[in-house]
């Protein structure tokens, strides 16, 4: 997509293309991230482009630049694209109303939000704690943060008050966004009341600033308590943007919590607001008239990054679906890619396996003609779900990017560039510019070389590297940067295959050790996910007295393959006669357990850290599950344990 002037390496094509970028950018990184950050808006250049010492866990991009991000999310885009579509917003009930910004509408809308800010006494620096739903509002209240230089906390509107309470304290926040209500599926909640209990224990908040969506009557707090409403009713259309200086914190975002306590990863202006526009325009291959859909929450790092920031520097139209996939029915996101005109869509593995799960009429009802891209990202995608999502959604004509990247990368690191890098099911595939990944051994000596397997880091900056966990930079340093001097550690184990395309294994805890033959989680469930019986799987390892580990796994069954008990002896010997045939007989499951459902982080991903203590027979400290979507699903399984 053109910018005022583009750069020669901002926008890759072919695969020479890639791999001349590729070269230049890890080798003369400086040069090339310099030219790539030439046609943003600065206010004042910068005086180095990166300085980095990894193993001290301190890296500036762009140090001695003066910017504003929305500045060029917005403003930039007003002379040429004053009247193109910004944001689509769908809601959760099809029969409402959608709702669609130009960025003239949106910049004023983002310039009234931030008026309303400033007036309530937000001050450069200041942490503002949003807890929302997936409403204009939402993406209008994080770039008036960013407009006036507060520092914005997204906190995923399932939270419990006590998960926001702890998010708020950390930060300090003064002041909270949030809404009377919200909508999800069928279910309605009341996320004003959920606040009020958060904020009970929360000193450091003055103000909370409520936006009408559902019109429910609410508690209104005196002195504390404001109608977003009343207060944006006069005030003015433009806000001059604060002068930020390229290290100045942009936003605080709470990892998903799948292996621990969440960490506060902390991103800066100039280097996230490159690797935003830089990622998205790549590795989707984005064109001026694309509509693009991120189905993730605003509340995680996908949705900051692929639903606001990335499509926004593009300038680039960016759609917001307040529901979820299966409401009114599993045709939904059909309906609105068809409705909308979707042309690039992302989702997750999760969502995939959901839908595979019902009848196939849902999808193929639709005409899905407008996609021209799909994308996964949040978890390894099983190749039974790649092959379902590239046939049934992509219709085999639309390149599938299988993006592998973390809170902590701020944007996309291994995937496929759109129909420019191989795609290949299983595989995340080539390294981005900028991006030097390499295989470490537990000693931390580098593996060369193809059809290998290690602990996957990262060699080198890049601009969207974690600067910090806020508050605490030596957890920052004790988790990226300590365990492998001069890397940055991912906790992901990865293959290179014989093209030298990586393939994401599972998380480093997670790896199985079967009598000295290490598996990662990720290819036992992919085995798994092949039996006809199965829809959804997850392994552990346990104390084993021969092999030192065996393997434990749990498995959700397709509708109708598991009627009563006496199905389960032919459909556990099924799941081991599939693994043998997909890896061998090292790989055979232990145990088997038939379960309902799994334990999920709120952003759909499994906790394995769970179902290993289970595994164990360890189920009195099960660790912080504050995380976690659905409690009551533990139980089920610890009844059924083996
Ligand atoms: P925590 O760090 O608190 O345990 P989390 O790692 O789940 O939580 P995120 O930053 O949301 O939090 O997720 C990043 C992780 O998700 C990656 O480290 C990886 O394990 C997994 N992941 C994301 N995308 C992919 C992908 N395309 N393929 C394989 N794994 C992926
Ligand atoms: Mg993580």
């Amino acid at each position: 997509m053109p910018t005022p002037s583009t750069p020669q390496h901002a926008r890759i094509r072919t695969i020479e293309e890639y791999h001349e970028a590729y070269h230049l950018s890890t080798r003369h990184p400086n040069e090339f991230w310099g030219e790539v950050a030439a046609p943003f808006t600065w206010r004042r250049k910068w005086e180095t482009v990166m300085e980095s010492d990894m193993a001290a866990g301190e890296t500036t991009w762009f140090a001695g630049a003066r910017l504003n991000i929305t500045e060029n999310c917005l403003d930039r885009h007003l002379a040429q694209r004053g009247n193109k579509l910004a944001l689509i917003y769908e809601p959760n009930d099809i029969k409402e109303r959608h709702l669609r910004l130009t960025y003239r509408e949106l910049y004023q809308r983002v310039c009234q939000f931030a008026n309303v800010l400033l007036n309530n006494g937000v001050e450069k620096g200041d942490v503002v704690c949003l807890y929302m739903p997936m409403i204009p509002e939402l993406t209008i209240a994080v770039l008036a943060c960013a407009r006036i230089g507060a520092v914005h906390s997204v906190i995923f509107a399932g939270f419990s008050a006590t998960a926001i309470a702890d998010r708020v304290n950390d930060a300090r926040a003064k002041l909270v966004i949030t809404s009377d209500g919200l909508n999800r599926g069928a279910k309605q909640i009341p996320v004003k009341r959920v606040v009020d209990e958060a904020l009970e224990t929360c000193p450091s908040v003055r103000r909370v600033v409520v936006v009408e969506h559902l019109g429910w009557p609410v508690q209104m707090q005196a002195e504390r308590d404001v109608w977003y409403h009343e207060e944006a009713a006069d005030v003015a259309k433009t806000c001059p943007a604060e002068e930020m200086k390229a290290e100045d914190p942009l936003f605080i975002l709470y990892t998903s919590g799948s292996t621990g306590k969440p960490k506060g990863v902390v991103h800066t202006t100039a280097g996230y607001m490159v690797w935003a526009d830089y990622t998205f325009r790549n590795v989707f291959q984005v064109e001026e008239n694309d509509v693009f859909w991120c189905t993730a929450d605003i509340g995680w790092v996908t949705g900051h990054t692929y639903t606001i920031y990335g499509p926004l520097l593009a300038g680039s139209t960016t759609l917001m679906f307040e529901g979820i996939p299966t409401y009114p029915d599993a045709g939904r996101f059909w309906e609105v890619i068809d409705k909308h005109s979707v042309s690039v869509f992302y989702t997750a593995p999760t969502a995939i396996r959901a839908l595979m799960a019902e009848p196939l009429d849902n999808v193929l009802s639709y005409s899905l003609d407008s996609l021209r891209v799909i994308g996964s990202v949040g978890e390894p995608i099983n190749e039974e779900a790649w092959h379902w999502y590239n046939e049934h959604v992509g219709k085999g004509r639309c390149p599938l990017v299988d993006t592998w990247w973390q809170t902590e990368t701020g944007g996309i690191m291994i995937s496929a560039l759109a129909g420019v890098t191989p795609s290949k099911p299983a595989r995340a595939g080539l390294p981005l510019p900028g991006v030097w990944p390499v295989l470490l051994r537990p000693d931390g000596t580098e593996i060369e070389g193809n059809e290998e397997e290690g602990y996957l880091a990262i060699k080198q900056a890049w601009p969207g590297i974690i600067r910090t966990t806020w508050g605490d930079h030596n957890r920052a340093v004790q988790t990226y940067f300590a365990p492998y001097p001069g890397y940055y550690f991912t906790g992901d184990g990865a293959r290179r295959d014989q093209d030298g395309l990586y393939r994401i294994i599972g998380r480093v805890d997670d790896v199985i050790n079967v009598s000295g033959h290490r598996f990662g989680t990720a290819e036992i469930e992919n085995a798994i996910n092949e039996d006809p019986n199965v829809i959804e799987s997850a392994v552990v390892g346990y104390p084993h007295e021969v092999k030192g580990q065996g393997i434990y796994a749990y498995v959700i069954c397709n509708e109708g393959a598991c009627r009563n008990e006496a199905d389960k002896p032919r459909i556990e010997a099924s799941v081991i006669e599939t693994v043998v045939a997909e890896i061998g007989k090292i790989a055979r499951p232990d145990k088997i357990q038939i379960v309902t459902g799994l334990p999920k982080t709120r952003s759909g991903k499994i906790m394995r850290r769970i179902l290993r203590k289970i595994a164990e027979g360890d189920t009195s400290t099960l660790g912080d599950t504050s995380t976690l979507l659905d409690p009551a699903v533990v139980d089920d399984i610890i009844k059924g344990a083996k």
